[in-house]
């Protein structure tokens, strides 16, 4: 009775790769005869199939597996409305209450994600960062931003936002939320030009009536501003961005201090040190809570100092035979600065690519942050001219991006540069920690050495000879220590890391005399409640990931749902042609597969689907109403094709008919046309900045 199935999928089936998403599936032992019984009953309203191996519901309990564990794969980044918590507290209500809510947004979850903190007190509110998430790793998603569903009762509160420093994780999730629910910008003057560079380079146009408003604070001269009911004050650090600061509000109860990311550079390249004179004012003044990023409190001792790389470059650049490439964060202008001088002293030339290198050294530029001597930018595409030796290349791909400009080089499909051997590559950078692109770091290293080209990277420094290329920026665990001293808080809140992060920096805290009562550990929507001598947690306000793609466009958690099915399953179209007055099919039923199996290496089961088809048909289209025929078909494929080949793919049916009304088919709007547009405009945008840049160097000095 049990036959066996007729192909040989099963086995293909078992030797799939494991996938990291946990997903099992029990398929194979379900085998069990129910099609003879469904076939004895002619009253049975679903449709029968001959021979079935495996029963309907195990069919439909694979299907329903594979969906929820999509689901589930999806819901890693949910929205806060997908949650029916989160529908209950939507309405609108006043709280009156006289105690100081702080309240993570996002941040407060893992490295370098969404970073936004609420300071809320009474009728006012802040908002401190606003970034996106870059680490999420789903289909033709870029990247998260924080869900702001908890915003829209509080709209009426919101006076400003303030920045820390310009990295996407703090500012990408602005051009998004700012339009939605709008108030002034504030920060250093760097971080205010970056603010306006991403909302200039912002793929999508902002509503009608929108109107960017920034305000520059001077972190040098102690400039304290009144907003709403607090007054805020920007502080000097140094990290791996120019014009980084700290935030202070001074709130009605009490004085917080948000670090941001940071380290204390004894010695920074641009001489722009920590202001820890005032870090120890603002504590001898009295300080309720420190909120402190904490990357990475786990590192022992002291991060060294930016400028003990200044040699490494030196040295390369005295020893390369040819050209020189170096990769880096574009955003690191005082390393790109330092390397400029570099070049400078060896009368070599520069030029830069990528696009977000050209833009923000554009921006530099134009406000002082780069110096340049006259002459010593040139155009990527005169490279070829030059002298091999007079050249020097910054720019993008220092994490092994698959279409940066180094990639591009080094594969040859850059439209003016080719790599070749005695090209020499300089890595100034370490792989984004649990982010897999240390992978693609090493395929990149090995095709460029397979071309003769010579690699430095930070992890083979010794090896090389030459002294280090990167340092991160952010602190070790000596210098946090000495951002509580500084400040000497009464209640210490770890923010911007990992739970784990976090949990260390408390213990850190605690070791250094904060009592444990003073210290929480708070999770994304938790509300931090505080009075001048109380901090405790209490509830819990919505919060989320919204997913961003490509084109700067909100995805759907339902579209993601679907575009993981498709990766992991793939997906059966069937089209039908149906004479409305006879029933029957006018056509050979056309079965179309994508990412599902290769249709001519399985002929044998694609006929014994059209088979299957044709007798659905003629069973049941006459008889019942046609949408529900769709589902019965639907249903009756699903469970065809799990029988066969232990899989759950996406079925779409689609039924004409003839002779009658024809079913509509969706018309797809040309989106394709308005991203093409888009990125012609910012090639146009590019050309333009390029040009700027490459005039620019006359302002130096
Ligand atoms: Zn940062």
């Amino acid at each position: 009775m049990d036959n066996q199935p007729t192909n040989t999928s099963t086995s293909e089936n078992n030797n799939r790769k494991p996938s990291n998403r946990g997903r099992s599936r029990g398929g194979g032992g379900q085998r069990r005869a129910s099609g003879g019984a469904n076939s004895k009953n002619p009253n049975s309203q679903a449709l029968t199939i001959p021979k079935a191996t495996v029963s309907r519901g195990a069919a439909v309990r694979a299907q329903k597996r594979s969906q929820a564990d999509a689901q589930r794969v999806a819901n890693q980044y949910l929205a806060a409305s997908a949650t029916p918590a989160a529908r209950e507290r939507r309405a609108n209500f006043i709280d009156d209450s006289p105690r100081l809510r702080i309240i993570g947004l996002g941040g407060m979850d893992g490295g370098g994600s969404k970073n936004m903190m609420l300071v809320e007190y009474m009728d006012d509110a802040i908002i401190m960062d606003c970034g996106n998430d870059l680490g999420v790793d789903l289909p033709g998603i870029n990247y998260g931003i924080a869900d702001t569903t908890y915003l829209e009762g509080i709209r009426h509160k919101l006076r400003a936002y303030v920045i820390t420093h310009g990295h996407l994780d703090h500012i990408g999730g602005l051009p998004h939320i700012v339009p939605k629910f709008p108030a002034p910008i504030y920060g250093s003057k760097f971080t205010i030009g970056r603010v306006e560079e991403i909302f200039e380079n912002f793929g999508l146009p902002m509503p009608e009536g929108f109107e960017l408003r920034t305000v520059t604070m001077n972190q040098h001269t102690h400039e304290r501003l009144k907003i709403g009911a607090f007054f805020v004050e920007l502080v000097g650090i140094t990290h791996a961005i120019p014009g980084s600061t700290c935030i202070v509000v001074d709130t009605p109860i009490g004085r917080i201090i948000n670090t941001g990311d940071f380290r204390l550079d004894p010695q920074p390249l641009d001489h722009d040190k920590t202001d820890v004179e005032r870090l120890k004012e603002l504590g001898d003044e009295g300080v309720l809570a420190l909120l402190s990023e904490s990357t990475t409190p786990e590192r022992l001792g002291r991060t060294p100092s930016e400028s003990t790389l200044e040699q490494s470059f030196v040295d390369i650049m005295d020893r390369a035979p040819g050209r020189i490439f170096v990769a880096i964060f574009s955003t690191n202008v005082n390393r790109i600065q330092m390397i400029i001088n570099a070049a400078v002293h060896h009368g070599k030339k520069i030029a830069l690519d990528g696009r977000s290198m050209m833009s923000t050294l554009e921006m530099a530029v134009r406000h002082g942050f780069v110096k340049v001597p006259k002459g010593t930018f040139v155009p990527i595409a005169s490279v070829p001219n030059l002298k091999d030796t007079d050249v020097v290349v910054v720019c993008t791909g220092g994490q092994g991006e698959p279409s940066s400009a180094l990639q591009r080089m080094a594969s040859g499909e850059h439209r003016h540069v080719k790599m070749k051997e005695q090209d020499t590559v300089v890595l100034s950078s370490t792989p984004i920690p649990e982010t897999g692109n240390d992978a693609l770091i090493g395929n990149m290293i090995d095709d460029l050495m397979r071309k003769g080209v010579h690699i430095f990277n930070h992890a083979n420094h010794d090896l090389q000879g030459v002294g280090p290329l990167h340092v991160s920026g952010h602190a070790s665990r000596d210098e946090y220590a000495d951002m509580i001293n500084f400040t000497k808080p009464k209640f210490f809140v770890p923010i911007y890391g990992a739970y784990r992060s976090k949990q260390s920096h408390i213990d850190l805290a605690i070791e250094m005399g904060i009592p444990r009562r003073n210290t929480v550990n708070a999770e994304n929507g938790d509300v931090i409640s505080m009075t001048a001598d109380k901090m405790e947690i209490d509830g819990n306000v919505p919060h989320g990931t919204i997913l961003v793609d490509q084109t700067g466009a909100i995805v759907s958690n339902v579209v993601v749902k679907d575009r993981v099915l498709l990766s992991e399953e793939g997906l059966v179209a069937i089209v039908l042609t149906v004479d409305k007055r006879s029933g029957n099919l006018l056509t050979s039923p056309d079965i179309i597969s994508r990412g599902f199996i290769y249709m001519r290496d399985n002929e044998d089961l694609m006929n014994g689907l059209r088979h299957e088809l044709r007798r659905a048909v003629q069973q049941r289209f006459k008889r019942i109403d046609l949408d529900r025929f769709k589902v019965e078909l639907k249903d009756h494929i699903t469970h065809y094709l799990f029988e066969q080949t232990q899989r759950s793919p996406i079925v779409i049916p689609v039924v004409n008919i003839i002779g009658g009304k024809v079913e509509a088919k969706t018309a797809q709007q040309g989106k394709a046309k308005t991203s093409e547009e888009i990125a012609k405009e910012q090639e146009k945008r590019f050309q333009k900045m390029r040009e700027r840049l490459l005039t620019q160097d006359a302002r130096v000095d």
